[in-house]
């Protein structure tokens, strides 16, 4: 047996992506550690996205020369998408490196680890195949434990976003059979899983190219797997976001009232110069036409700030789409030139302090809003899926440290409560269990409450135990 340890870095998908690692490795004798020093294997699975994710992936690699130099059988390899784009120029910079593989390689994953294992070879993989390529389901998935998981339903992307690296390091956009999806949704359930989050970078294309069916059809059929209590997805494109779509959300009973619509700017000259292909009133009519079948959805969008060309004009814009939506979160980001992506040729870059300056700007913006969605709660009970005990200090009246109990609602705000909250009767808590919280507190983050009910199911779940007094 080997231990495999893997460092993730970046989105969803590449949590995805390292769970699939672990099960292309599993026949080859891989289990995971959380032990770095344990490790027969380090993988670390990168990001490209932005510079920092990039240095940060290198910066992890420099530190995996001194472990090698203390266990000199330890073999090292760099995945994702960092590993696509560069391929053979990582060995070349970091000689501790033994495997350089692509998202796509995953599935011969097996086969390049015994390679390296074996001949001692150096190895890269970094071919960008067409379509999908499945892994055997029968290597299965580890019970860690979680109630929440990420399924992949597409890959790549299509949209070449003038600012993006997905479509060059990610590949053609390509879509999952859904008898393979759903496949995978209820192997999950079965092992405890109530919550599936289906991942793609563009949903609302999904089965397009390959006649599967639309996205909302996929939906409507995840719907009905027995045993699932949540659907969620992520990322919707704004300007593919069908009429199916948002009837789904008025349709599907697992269907969570969350949508993450990342709109980038408000300005609709900045929106070109993204390749966007929408405007802003285009954004702002899919947002009316969201609430009006589901009032209760809770929205959150990515911008990017400092694009090359922003005015102050077009950022005044973006703080004014803010206040127009009235966002229950969003993610910002400074924008970061991909050499391969075009807008690192644009001119009229804006400076680093510039950036800064309207990032936190943004965000003090947006913190308004944040908190007013999260106190619009407070009094109500809200549905939380118990996902395990948090370890940060507690909110609790004396405000000492306390161990608690941390969920999400059906909007994806973060719940927490006590781990020995009174509660209605004597029924324990476990993650997995749906819980009823009246919320007493608000914070920008996360909400605070007690336990008003909590679902009866004896069977089948496990993890940490708390029995309510
Ligand atoms: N597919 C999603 C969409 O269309 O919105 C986005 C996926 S991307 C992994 C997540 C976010 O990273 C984007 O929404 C964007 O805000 C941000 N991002 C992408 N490229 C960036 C760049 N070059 N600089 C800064 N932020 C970037
Ligand atoms: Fe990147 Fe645009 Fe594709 Fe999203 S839609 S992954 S931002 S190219």
């Amino acid at each position: 047996m080997y231990q495999l340890y893997i460092n993730t870095i970046g989105c969803q998908m590449n949590v995805y992506d390292s769970d699939q690692i672990e099960r292309a490795l599993a026949p080859s004798g891989y289990t995971r550690t959380d032990q770095i020093e344990d490790a027969d294997l380090v993988i670390v699975n990168t990001c490209a996205i932005r510079a920092k994710a990039e240095q940060k992936a290198f910066s992890f690699v420099g530190r995996l020369a001194k472990l090698k130099q203390r266990k000199p059988g330890l073999l090292v390899g760099v995945g994702g998408c960092v590993a696509q784009q560069e391929g053979e120029k990582i060995l070349a910079r970091a000689p501790q490196v033994d495997l350089v593989f692509g998202p796509k390689a995953i599935p011969r994953l097996g086969r390049l680890v015994e390679r390296v294992r074996l001949q001692g070879l150096r190895v890269v993989d970094t071919e960008d195949s067409e379509g999908i390529q499945e892994l055997d389901l029968a290597s299965g998935f580890r019970d860690d434990g979680q109630v929440a998981r990420f399924v992949t339903i597409m890959q790549g992307c299509d949209n070449f976003c003038t600012y993006c690296v997905v479509p060059y390091v990610r590949g053609r956009e390509a879509s999952r059979h859904p008898d393979r999806i759903l496949e995978e949704i209820r192997t999950l359930v079965s092992g405890g899983v109530r919550e599936v989050t289906l991942l793609g970078q563009n949903v609302n294309s999904y089965g397009r190219k390959e006649n599967l069916g639309t996205f909302a059809e996929l939906l409507a059929r995840v719907d009905r797997i027995k045993g699932l209590e949540r659907i969620r997805f992520t990322t919707s494109h704004p300007k593919d976001l069908s009429d199916g779509l948002v009837d789904a959300f008025a349709r599907l009973t697992k269907l969570c009232p969350h949508i993450h619509l990342p709109v980038q700017s408000g300005s609709d000259r900045v929106l070109e110069r993204m390749n966007r292909r929408y405007t802003r009133a285009v954004y702002l009519e899919r947002i009316a036409r969201l609430r009006r079948v589901r009032p209760d959805i809770a929205i959150t969008t990515d911008f990017i700030v400092g694009f090359p060309g922003e005015t102050d004009a077009d950022f005044k814009q973006t703080l004014g789409l803010i206040e127009a939506v009235r966002f229950d979160g969003v993610f910002a980001f400074m924008y970061s030139d991909r050499s391969v992506a075009p807008a690192a040729r644009f001119e009229d870059k804006i400076d680093e302090a510039q950036k800064k300056e309207r990032l936190q700007r943004l965000l003090q913006h947006q913190e308004v809003f944040t908190l007013k969605a999260s106190k619009a709660l407070i009094g109500s009970v809200q549905e939380v899926l118990v996902e395990g005990l948090s370890t940060r200090p507690g909110l609790a009246e004396d405000q000492t440290a306390h161990r608690q109990w941390s969920g999400r609602t059906p909007g994806n705000k973060i719940v927490n409560f006590d781990h020995d909250a009174d509660c209605a009767g004597s029924q324990s808590v476990h993650p997995g269990l749906l819980a009823g919280v009246r919320i007493d507190k608000a914070f920008s983050h996360s909400l605070w409450g007690r336990p008003v009910w909590i679902e009866e199911k004896p069977g089948g779940l496990r993890g940490d135990t708390c029995h309510a007094a």
